[in-house]
């Protein structure tokens, strides 16, 4: 059994995560041989016949796109790790800048970088959009976290590669959350810095804006069990993905209406207001950005672009 993980436009955590399987990583290698990854080995371009290959990262310029065709026509099954690769992630927060923005950013404005840095003219070709790797070819799993926790890599890249079935939850992250529903009452939203939550029950219910609801489980909740709430790391809920009508936006709206007497319309007036931090990880994803009634559109044109 070959394998490979390719990387793309993020930040190598997920492979890093691979890594951090602990002594399961033993078990990995003992059922596959690691033929290419560019952050474990000095591997420049992948071989042909790979049996399953991981991509992570979303594709954000032309040697992207070049890459993710190249490692899909070598590869028998495609598994798309981690958040950028399955809806665009944190790169897709590119979205709400265009490209002088973004260059002259990362080639002038970081304490890095000397004042009169240069802006290169012979990097890759960006691409019109950020795009996660499904919008461009076919993918056989989903496998979505920032990176995807310990416990999930277990329960699918050990069964993946031994031919052994996946079995997984499909529920949210509310369904690993053992927060209690407290009594909701003169529900205002606030920012996560705004005072402690109590530790015991619902932050969602004391006006904190979790997106467990919405989100994908996998990370046994560690941000509300930490009293953090949920940013949506993990990615949409399976709802969201399959239903055209239900998007994260209109989910959460409708989740508070219940919570509290609050009229809907003013609940989704509220919560468009911070609706780029609703799509923080979803932004660069055409299936998510196409929904009739998803928010992406305007966050990105208000923002100001690609
Ligand atoms: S999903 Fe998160 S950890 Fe993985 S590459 Fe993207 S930013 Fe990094
Ligand atoms: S909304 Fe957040 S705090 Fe409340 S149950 Fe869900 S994950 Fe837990
Ligand atoms: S609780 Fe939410 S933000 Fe925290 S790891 Fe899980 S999905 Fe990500």
């Amino acid at each position: 059994m070959k394998i490979a993980i390719e990387e793309l436009a993020g930040c190598s955590g997920c492979t890093i995560a691979v890594l951090d399987l602990h002594e399961a990583i033993l078990d990995l290698v003992e059922a596959a041989d690691i033929v290419y990854s560019p952050v474990i080995m000095d591997v420049k371009e992948p071989p042909e016949g790979i049996d399953i290959a991981f991509v992570t990262g979303a594709v954000r310029n032309a040697e992207n796109q070049e890459r993710l065709k190249k490692i899909r026509k070598n590869s028998k099954v495609l598994v798309a790790l981690g958040t950028c690769a399955c809806y665009g992630g944190i790169s897709g927060l590119s979205m709400m800048s265009n490209r002088e923005e973004i260059f002259k950013t990362v080639y002038k404005g970081v304490g890095t970088v000397k004042e009169d840095g240069v802006i290169p003219h012979d990097v890759p070709e960006f691409l019109y959009r950020v795009f996660a790797v499904g919008d461009m070819v076919k993918i056989d799993y989903y496998v979505p976290g920032c990176p995807p926790k310990e416990d999930r890599l277990k329960e699918i890249i050990l069964p993946l590669v031994k031919g052994d079935a996946i079995s997984l939850s499909r529920k949210s992250v509310c369904s690993e959350c053992d927060r209690k529903m407290g009594e909701v009452k003169d529900w205002t939203l606030k920012r996560r810095h705004v005072g402690i939550p109590d530790r015991d029950t619902c932050l969602l219910g004391q006006g904190y804006l979790c997106l467990g609801p919405v989100t994908f489980c996998g990370c046994n909740a560690s941000c509300p069990k930490n009293n953090i709430p949920c940013h949506g790391c993990n990615g949409p809920s399976l709802d969201i993905i399959r239903e055209p009508c239900r998007d994260i936006h209109n989910l959460m709206v409708r989740r508070i209406a219940d919570l509290t007497d609050i009229p809907k319309k003013d609940i989704e007036k509220e919560l468009y207001d911070v609706a780029h931090t609703m799509y923080a990880f979803t932004m660069g994803s055409e299936v998510m950005e196409d929904k009739e009634i998803s928010k992406i559109r305007d966050v990105i044109s208000q923002e100001g672009n690609r």
